[in-house]
């Protein structure tokens, strides 16, 4: 047996059956675990006779599975819940946003707790990564560390557009000042195309490629990125009710003709070197897509979220299209002001329902493994196999649903069920029986 630091989370478990990813349902197994960290998932027998002198966690009536990773959220915007009535055009949601938003200095408690209680809400719904968004990164970066046991990526979200293009070293250097552990790392986030504009964009960029963060950008989220791109014109150009307020736009601001992924393309972030999350990309034509097909970039696309502002109406997000040319796709939700809950399940599910032939195998691929590469975790989490981290969640499921990974896969996309237990890094984080 592994002698074990008794700091540290060790322990043996089984359920049901386990998933350790989308492709096989294993029975009569179990998974040690030695200071967070999976030993090995196989044969319980011989699992328990090789690590004898530790404790096994038995879950009846459960299959043990890969924690969810979300891709794409922002913890700090949870107080917003509700807020904000749908079907929203984008401008006008993010002026009510912008009004529901407090000013930082007089209410660090707002964005703490609410960073919080995104991170709890997380873990209640099977969660134990989050690619986390970040604008008040001073504030919710330590609240989080001191509290939260959630594994984080922590992207310093950036703005650097006009007249506080002069802000953007200090923003940049805070967005940097973090320390970080093996469960809360951080990265930058320009913020979109319409508020950093493109040689901002590619200071960001040679930032994150020397210190080897990694990035994350709201990209092609809006059909108008291309006008502002263009000529400033459009929903988000300078007749927007907030650039007015704001004053950013001067004539220093670069033009560019040919859309948001010519133009990321054109500033570097592709050739970063670092993992790259693009948020959305609702908007690719055949050119755009044989450019992220090339840039090793991932795109987090959030169903519910996209939904809630109408572009389902206008054409179907072209994530098969993407899958086809070879782009990672993951589901993510986005933040808890355009969705009413932060569920990776609850997105799965929609989007079965809109296309019923979408494979369940894939859609949980596309909340474990996928993501988790995305963010560049692809070794560390998303799978239960020796090495990876601990974030193991425990799904009920009914005796009909246990014939195969597949009918497994069917049923949680089908029920979205909530775990009955979730552990992260080897430790108990959640228990339905002890929080209901
Ligand atoms: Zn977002």
């Amino acid at each position: 047996m592994t002698l074990s630091n008794p700091d540290q989370a060790s322990l043996v478990l089984s359920g049901a059956a386990i998933l350790p990813d989308c492709h096989a349902l294993l029975f009569n197994s179990a998974i040690a675990v030695v200071d967070g960290v999976i030993q090995a998932c196989g044969d319980r027998s011989h699992i328990r006779r090789q690590f004898a002198g530790i404790p096994e966690v038995h879950v009846d009536d459960c299959v043990l599975m890969p924690g969810f990773v979300n891709a794409h959220s922002h913890l700090e915007l949870s107080f917003l819940a509700g807020q904000i009535p749908g079907p929203a055009r984008f401008p006008d949601w993010v002026l009510q946003l912008m009004a529901a938003y407090p000013y930082a200095a007089d209410a660090p408690d707002v964005f703490a707790a609410s960073a919080l209680l995104g991170a709890q809400e997380s873990i209640r719904l099977g969660v134990t990564t989050v690619g986390d968004i970040s604008r008040q990164h001073a504030i919710v970066r330590p609240a989080l560390q001191a509290t939260s046991p959630l594994g984080i990526v922590s992207f310093g979200e950036i703005t650097a557009l006009g007249s506080s293009r002069g802000q953007l070293e200090a923003r940049l250097a805070a967005a940097m000042d973090c320390k970080t552990t093996d469960r809360f790392s951080i990265g930058l986030s320009p913020h979109a195309p319409y508020s950093v504009e493109g040689p901002a964009l590619e200071t960001i960029v040679n930032m994150a490629r020397r210190y080897q963060l990694p990035l994350s950008m709201h990209l092609a989220e809006l059909k108008e990125e291309r006008d502002f791109l263009r000529d400033c014109s459009g929903p988000l150009g300078k007749s927007w009710m907030l650039m007015k307020r704001l004053d950013l736009l001067d004539d220093l601001v670069p033009m560019f003709a040919d859309g948001p992924i010519q133009w990321a393309q054109h500033y570097g972030l592709f050739n970063a070197g670092v993992p790259v999350v693009l948020a959305h990309v609702n908007y690719a034509d055949d050119t755009d897509l044989d450019i992220l097909a090339g840039s090793g970039a991932a795109v987090a696309y959030c169903p519910r979220t996209r939904h809630y502002f109408g572009h389902d109406e206008i054409a179907p997000h072209p994530w098969q299209d993407m899958r086809k040319h070879g782009i990672r796709v993951c589901l993510a939700t986005d933040s808890m002001a355009s969705n009413p809950d932060l569920s990776l399940l609850r997105e799965a599910q929609f989007l079965q329902q809109q296309c019923p032939s979408i494979d369940s195998q894939l859609l949980i691929q596309m909340i474990t493994t996928e993501p988790a590469a995305a963010l560049g975790l692809g070794q560390q989490i998303g799978r239960l196999a020796s090495g990876f981290a601990a974030d193991i969640i425990a799904m009920p499921v009914p005796r009909n649903a246990l014939a195969s990974a597949a009918s497994f896969s069917d049923y949680l996309v089908r029920e979205a069920p909530l775990p009955r237990k979730v552990w992260i890094h080897g430790r108990e984080v959640f228990s339905a029986s002890r929080s209901n």
